[in-house]
């Protein structure tokens, strides 16, 4: 059976990855996936940060195996179930308690929009108003409520009618860093003749994954957060693909010490790539009617499985946060020295723990890069509204020796892309 075949035969072409990474894959370990011909490729996307902890971490599978093996309970909606309890005592214990952190979780849906869009309810029900401020090259999801949020218009578009009850605000650093866009914010805000509408919430990614890794500075998120309190706006942390370690800390906007009403968490949750979503409310927002949001998974008992097991592997002490630190500034500095050693590229590097990127002065070279990688067995993401952004999204539990091995392909594959692209020393200067 040609199996590649079966899927371009059969699904839908809205399909994409696939496309990028043309691969049947059959197996996958840590940080390496495996094709049907037993070809090895080191993962520096991680499922878009879905594989935090790489791909089938044994012990959790051994949570995993054991739950089913006992004939435990899969499915069982939002009925009480042991693994249920289990994880909420978990969460509460290793992630809320240490941080001083009072939420309230809600299981909105398997997807990361499921947990956007119940964050998008809540706060207009909370504050009986319509609007929602959202930021440029911001990305939410898929669903409706989820697009009206997002900035890239291909994406948009899709939605295939008006997406409404939104503004798009400038984010940090998005007219360069000489200009102040908090204080352009408030300024909308503060003006009954600026046009802009009193919004229920603000929705801010510390870091634009998808956007292009753009950077927020601590201060700008801080400012977010004063202009919230002043106008009486919810704060709505997205941290489906920032959080669960990937930019350092379990939660991104630690290090900025700042205190979101709503943080949305998906992605690496679960640690072994089931679906879980999780919506955090602050208790005295948490005034949902019993059913008034509803889903057949909201919640589901393997995923808590796995989900309660990497907290208690990963984050019941600091080894993991110091594995990320130092396997971040790894990744930078090398990044650096690429760009310095390659002018022609007009490299940028940038990015916050180990969700590190390149943006080119060549919109093609990123994607090219990416290609050229591939086939040197390295998978490696683009971002940004063209493409142009490079992204590394390694585990977090890659070995020096692996991260080294990918750093190395990169650099290769750049060199490779730069030629193929016709990008050499002499244009850049002229
Ligand atoms: C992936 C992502 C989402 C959407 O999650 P899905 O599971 O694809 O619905 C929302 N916000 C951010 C920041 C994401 O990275």
């Amino acid at each position: 059976m040609d199996l590649m075949k079966a899927i371009t035969d059969h699904e839908s072409v809205v399909r994409s990855y696939v496309r990028n990474f043309p691969a049947v894959f059959e197996k996958a370990r840590g940080s390496w996936l495996y094709d049907v011909d037993g070809n090895a490729y080191l993962d520096f996307f991680a499922g878009a940060s879905v594989l935090n902890y790489g791909h089938n971490h044994p012990e959790l599978k051994e949570a995993l195996l054991d739950y089913i093996s006992g004939d435990n309970i899969t499915h069982s909606l939002d009925m009480a179930s042991v693994a249920r309890a289990e994880f909420l005592e978990a969460f509460d214990r290793l992630i809320l308690q240490p941080r001083g952190m009072n939420y309230k979780v809600q299981f909105p849906g398997p997807a990361g929009n499921n947990a956007v869009e119940a964050a998008l309810k809540i706060a207009r029900k909370v504050k009986g108003r319509e609007k929602i401020m959202s930021f440029t090259n911001a990305f939410h999801g898929m669903t409706l409520g989820a697009l009206s949020i997002t900035g890239n218009s291909f994406k948009r578009q899709g939605a295939g009618l008006p997406l409404t009850h939104s503004d798009s605000m400038p984010y940090s650093n998005y007219f360069g860093p000489e200009h102040n866009t908090i204080e352009y914010i408030d300024r909308m805000l503060q003006d009954s003749g600026s046009g802009m509408d009193l919004p229920a919430a603000a929705v801010v990614e510390t870091v634009q994954a998808e956007g292009g890794v753009n950077v927020a500075a601590d201060e700008w998120l801080r400012g977010l957060q004063d202009i919230c309190r002043k106008y009486d706006i919810m704060l709505i942390v997205d941290d489906i693909q920032t959080g669960n370690g990937r930019c350092g800390k379990f939660f991104s906007f630690e290090e900025a010490g700042i205190d979101p009403d709503v943080v949305t968490v998906s992605k690496s949750i679960s640690g072994y790539g089931l679906p879980l979503a999780l919506t955090l409310l602050k208790p005295e927002h948490d005034i949902w009617e019993p059913g008034e949001h509803n889903g057949t998974f909201r919640g589901h008992n393997l995923a808590f499985v796995t989900a309660r097991r990497t907290l208690e592997l990963f984050w019941a002490d600091d080894t993991l946060e110091q594995d990320i630190a130092r396997r971040s500034s790894m990744i930078e500095k090398r990044l650096l020295e690429m760009v310095r050693k390659y002018p022609e590229a007009e490299g940028t590097p940038r990015g916050r723990g180990m969700m590190q990127a390149i943006e080119f002065g060549n919109k093609e070279l990123a994607g090219k890069t990416s290609a050229v990688a591939f086939k040197k067995r390295l998978i490696i993401e683009t971002a940004g509204p063209d493409d142009e952004v490079l992204k590394l999204l390694p585990p977090l539990t890659t070995s020096d020796e692996d991260l080294v091995k990918g750093l190395d392909i990169i650099e290769d594959s750049l060199v490779e892309a730069m030629r193929e692209l016709g990008i050499t020393k002499k244009a850049a200067s002229e």
